[in-house]
């Protein structure tokens, strides 16, 4: 496990000079994180998708993360119980991009004042389905009334599994990046029924495959260069290799498919940096029924982060979705 804590980004070292605040939420964070040098029990502290701290001689596995309508879902159109679930979702989610092994969770809302009892008792009902899902336990939490949309937030703990963790910093120049699953239009309803691949995560690491894991929240365009950075590698995408979601075809919106499967969010499969495969290790991936979708490769980190599209090679540009501006149609909870 080489990453030791903080590393801020080049944006992050900008703002420290005491120049122009940071330019985006990965400038603002890689800022802030030299408040938090990582102490003894720190195994693995910010900027993976999940922390690892050692307690006893046990590495345990620290997430949080939060949803908010409005943001990251529509009340009025999904529920509550969709919303919930995927509160739960998204934090395992990260857990699984460790290839951790979700255990519990204490949960966090801020109701909206005036909200009804059956609405409370719905968002319970899906913390109850995601908990079950994913077997992470909900053992707690806390309830403020606001007048605010509501906000749920999730709070999980997890534990390696039994061939530890994995975080973004292992990938090396020449090998391959894939991921365990088609991308994009993950707004028409994926980005609330999603399943976290822990399944699958837990398959890789005992096969040896990821030298480098995370999952996709953001979308390929804005997640891949967070691992190439925090590797410390360059990356080229083949736009042509990309395995786009049949839903893309129904957002019917004129734009590229492998561009939506590029910069659409919320797809939360896995991305991971791996050796090529033997022969061995894809008839075990097929006899587990894990697929990788080879997407790209490592490069060596003066080629930056590339994308391979038409017979020319150009600068990745970050295209993460945002479910609220960028399509008309919004989150539809459908
Ligand atoms: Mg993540």
């Amino acid at each position: 496990m080489s990453p030791r804590g903080p590393d801020p980004d080049a944006s992050g070292r900008e703002a420290a000079g005491g120049g122009e605040p940071p330019r985006d939420e990965d400038g603002w964070i890689g800022a802030i994180a030299r408040r938090f040098p990582p102490g003894p029990r720190v195994r693995v502290g910010l900027g993976h998708d999940a922390a690892v701290v050692a307690f006893d001689g046990r590495d345990v596995v620290l997430k949080t993360d939060t949803v908010i309508d409005g943001v990251d879902f529509r009340l009025a159109a999904c529920g509550a119980r969709a919303a919930a679930r995927k509160a739960l979702a998204v934090t395992v989610s990260d857990l699984a991009a460790m290839a951790a092994l979700p255990r519990a969770c204490v949960v966090s809302a801020v109701l909206p004042r005036g909200i009804d009892f059956a609405t409370f008792d719905a968002l319970a009902a899906g913390f109850e389905d995601g908990a079950r899902e994913t077997d992470c336990e909900v053992v707690g939490g806390d309830t403020s009334v606001a007048d605010a949309p509501l906000v749920l937030t999730v709070a999980a703990i997890g534990e390696p599994g039994p061939h530890g963790v994995v975080t973004r910093a292992g990938a090396r120049p020449g090998m391959d990046l894939s991921v365990t699953g088609p991308l994009g239009g993950s707004i028409l309803g994926r980005h609330l029924t999603f399943a976290p691949r822990v399944r699958e995560a837990q398959v890789l690491a005992a096969l040896g495959v990821p030298a480098a894991m995370m999952d996709l929240s953001d979308g390929l365009s804005t997640d891949l260069p967070r691992l190439a950075a925090r590797s410390g590698v360059g990356a080229e995408v083949d736009a042509e290799a990309l395995p786009v979601h049949p839903d893309v075809a129904r957002l019917a919106d004129g734009v590229a498919p492998w561009r939506h499967a590029l910069d659409d969010g919320e797809d939360f499969e896995l991305l991971l940096a791996h050796a090529p495969l033997s022969a061995a290790t894809r008839a075990a991936l097929a006899a587990a029924d894990v697929t990788l979708h080879r997407v790209g490769r490592v490069t060596a980190a003066a080629g930056g982060v590339t994308l391979r599209e038409g017979g020319r090679t150009v600068p990745l540009r970050r295209g993460g979705f945002d479910h609220l501006r960028s399509h008309p149609a919004g989150p539809t909870g459908g």
